[in-house]
């Protein structure tokens, strides 16, 4: 009995050894394992040089202490060349609230391309994925684009695969992909018109009536 303890101590004490030897890459690590899971991307995101089973086991023991469940993405990881790359209007909408809040007012010119300090483009990366969760959604398990699409949107872009377009109608700034046959159309006016006719649907149901019926009958009332 007091064997195990000693071992459990033992192992306790070595679980404490940071993987870095900068506190802020151990913080921005403790925060980056809450976002993803995937070890590729997370050394990549980085650069650390810690052995792949070692990052494993270390990303595996924190996310136990912080009582979650590992959720390690199978298979190679996504790429903005895929056919399903944010395939859906939903997917596309948040993108572009992503895109609008990574590149700010002045678009994705040379400036903000030039990100040559990890720490800080993985910074912004957590704090704009940060911002636009907890903007749309009440529960961040729900938020349809994860941080690691994302993060493999602004490669796209960086590496001029993905379009920013601007919105002649409202100014928003959306992604669409070179490899897509579509024109592209801006998600943000076209879900803000469904849910405009999907409001005008709902209104009609409710007074019992066509959409066309009710607009004729305030007309010749008028
Ligand atoms: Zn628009």
């Amino acid at each position: 009995m007091s064997k195990d303890i000693a071992m459990g101590r033992a192992l306790a004490a070595r679980n404490r050894l940071n993987l870095f030897d900068d506190p802020r890459w151990e913080e921005r690590f403790e925060v980056l394992i809450r976002l993803t899971q995937r070890t590729q991307l997370i050394q990549s995101l980085t650069g650390t040089d810690v052995r792949p089973q070692r990052l494993k086991d270390a990303v595996d023991r924190r996310v136990a202490a912080m009582g979650r469940d590992i959720a390690r993405p199978r298979g190679i990881g996504q790429s903005y060349t895929a056919k399903g790359f944010l395939s859906k209007l939903v997917d596309k909408y948040d993108a572009a609230y992503l895109v609008n809040l990574h590149y700010g007012a002045n678009g994705p010119g040379a400036a903000s391309q030039a990100e040559t300090n990890l720490g800080a483009a993985l910074d912004k990366r957590i704090e704009v994925y940060l911002q636009y969760r907890s903007a749309l959604y009440e529960n961040p398990d729900d938020a349809r684009v994860s941080f690691e699409t994302y993060v493999v949107l602004i490669d796209g872009v960086r590496n001029r695969v993905v379009d920013v377009h601007t919105c002649q109608e409202c100014s928003s700034r959306f992604v669409w992909t070179l490899a897509s046959n579509v024109r592209p159309t801006c998600p943000v006016c076209a879900i803000h018109q469904q849910s405009i006719e999907s409001s005008r649907r709902k209104l009609a149901e409710l007074l019992g009536r066509k959409p066309t019926e009710n607009c004729y009958s305030l007309r010749s009332a008028s």
